[in-house]
């Protein structure tokens, strides 16, 4: 891309790179490809001789891309976006050029200490609180005035970069379970209940079984319409005060802000008191709407985030900021390091011995890492806070289209509140339909990916089989959005009238 466009949004995000490379078709999204096609398209060994870059090109455009699924295209809409940018690319690609591996200070300084500073900009700019900043301001009282010591150490907590949002709860959950291991004794491990909704991401479940939590000690509670499918600090409550007249030991509540199903916010403030109150580790998954917060206008969501003791979001979701980069916040960054420290004799230096630096290898748990804070601090640099903040809101505008134009169509009904830009809805079954239009919207949904002209995902809530649109590729226009309705409505025809 021509770095002339890059004062010009539009210039920025554009994928013109990848149209001179590969002439892929981005009009369809995704082609079914069987299962194994690969297998037969290419050799059983690698060559023993060097082969040429371009039969290396030919082969990606003919075998390769017809089993890519477009998640770029502005034409998808399913599970939750993806961004690329060119400025995250160019952060990729410098950092795929320099390639060093960053586990500790010293293997490459400026990639720890980058990392440090744009997590303390990017927490500032989500707002929130001071001790979730590695630099966090000591203000001491001197005779005369206020002095503020910034050292970029000075408060307990930090941020971190994890590859994906599974491993930030992975850490999180780990750190806490260590935590309270050390005040009630290591043999208490089954004693130990988690606390989330069924609509927390099965992440967690995963790292409960990682952690060695037992099965029957994690708490999936129940969420049902009336609240929107957010947690019920009151439901929690319940849950915690039997688990305790049982002899339990609650230890760890995760609460989310955009629900992976249909973006539900559950109540931070009443959970997080709540977890005070009990003493229990307060994790929030904002994944996909964390990034919404930089707008001043949607903050209010991460409302009660004072309470918790870590904070995630991906900005590889929904901040332009190329996969992998989930980013991870935390309060107090001892209980990490306490739990996921190593210190073999070939990894020692006098900086780390000294403590006067961050390994982040500490905070994660391989040991190896990649310089993902590049791409994030070229995504802040090269579109500045404002443009940022006008491409959330672009997408929440067209989220807010798609809704309207259901709304015109009475065969179909928006089935959750609309928050961020994930639109719920379905096709309306027919009276007396005997599965209440699960498999009717199955149908649409198969045959509306079928099409190939965009590709959409599902959920079920309430036994209710529902269409997910989520609006937040980079390319998306309001013409995207017009011509996704007119698939959608052209498909519910010809299933209407087969009934
Ligand atoms: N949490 C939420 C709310 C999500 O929506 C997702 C993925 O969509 C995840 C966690 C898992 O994300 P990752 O793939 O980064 O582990």
């Amino acid at each position: 891309t021509d770095l002339e466009d890059l004062s010009d949004m539009k210039g920025l995000i554009d994928c013109k790179w990848s149209d001179r490379l590969l002439s892929f078709d981005v009009l369809v999204i995704f082609k079914s490809v069987q299962p194994g096609y690969l297998r037969e398209l290419l050799p059983d060994s690698a060559p023993d001789h060097s082969e040429s870059l371009q039969d290396v090109f030919d082969d990606i455009q003919q075998k390769i891309v017809p089993g890519i699924t477009h998640w770029q295209s502005p034409q998808y809409f399913a599970y939750y976006p993806s961004n690329s940018s060119t400025a995250g690319f160019l952060g990729e690609m410098l950092s795929a050029g320099f390639n060093i591996v960053g586990f500790s200070w010293v293997t490459s300084p400026a990639a720890t200490e980058l990392e440090i500073i744009i997590l303390d900009w990017l927490a500032k700019l989500l707002k929130l609180p001071n001790q979730f900043l590695s630099t966090e301001s000591l203000v001491m009282a001197s005779s005369v005035v206020l002095v503020i010591i910034r050292d970029s150490l000075a408060g307990k907590g930090g941020g971190v970069i994890q590859g994906t949002a599974s491993e930030a709860i992975l850490v999180v959950l780990l750190a806490a379970r260590d935590k309270i291991l050390r005040k009630v004794g290591k043999n208490s491990l089954e004693k130990l209940v988690v606390y989330a909704s069924d609509q927390t991401h099965s992440a967690l479940q995963k790292a409960c079984q990682i952690a060695g939590i037992f099965s029957e000690n994690v708490r999936v509670l129940k969420t049902d319409s009336s609240s929107n499918y957010a947690l019920s600090p009151e439901v929690v409550s319940t849950a915690i005060s039997d688990d305790l007249l049982a002899g339990l030991i609650p230890f760890f509540l995760c609460g989310t802000v955009g629900t992976t199903s249909s973006a539900a916010v559950d109540p931070l403030s009443e959970l997080g008191k709540l977890a005070k109150a009990f003493d229990l580790w307060f994790h929030v998954d904002a994944a996909y709407a964390g990034s919404v917060c930089i707008c001043p206008e949607y903050r209010y969501h991460i409302n009660g985030v004072e309470e918790a003791d870590s904070f995630g979001m991906n900005a590889h979701k929904w901040f332009l900021t190329n996969f992998d980069c989930s980013v991870l916040w935390v309060k107090d960054r001892s209980a990490l390091i306490q739990c996921l420290s190593t210190y073999p004799e070939f990894l020692k230096n006098k900086a780390s011995e000294e403590n006067a630096v961050v390994d982040f290898k500490d905070w994660q748990i391989p040991l190896g890492r990649r310089f993902r804070s590049l791409k994030l601090w070229l995504v802040l640099r090269l579109y500045g806070v404002e443009k940022l903040q006008s491409y959330i809101r672009n997408h929440i505008r067209l989220a807010e289209l798609f809704e309207q134009l259901i709304g015109y169509d009475s065969r179909f009904e928006v089935v959750t509140p609309r928050t961020f830009s994930l639109v719920c809805f379905r096709l309306i079954p027919p009276q007396n339909d005997p599965d209440n239009g699960f498999k009717l919207n199955q149908s649409l949904l198969n045959s509306v990916n079928a099409s190939g002209k965009i590709f959409m995902s599902h959920t079920v809530l309430s036994g209710k089989f529902i269409l997910r649109f989520a609006v937040g590729a980079p390319l998306t226009e309001d013409k995207h959005i017009t011509m996704a309705w007119k698939v959608l409505q052209d498909q519910a025809t010809s299933l209407l009238k087969d009934l």
